[in-house]
């Protein structure tokens, strides 16, 4: 579990498991007033593939 703080005041204002943040949170801080725009802790802008290595041989026995 992830302590979500307010930018401001630093007052706690939820806890969230790893991926339960999908996107982009916007949340008042109770104490403060401060709107604190959250977004998931790993960022990820490009989804990287992998290139299909199921081409080359490995391990074929031809004989
Ligand atoms: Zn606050």
């Amino acid at each position: 579990m992830e302590n979500i703080r307010c930018g401001s005041c630093r007052a706690l204002l939820f806890r969230a498991g790893r991926g339960a943040i999908s996107g982009t949170i916007e949340i008042k801080c109770r104490r403060c007033g401060t709107l604190n725009a959250l977004r998931p802790p790993e960022p990820k802008p490009e989804r990287r593939e992998r290139p299909d290595q199921g081409s080359a041989n490995c391990g074929s026995i031809s004989r």
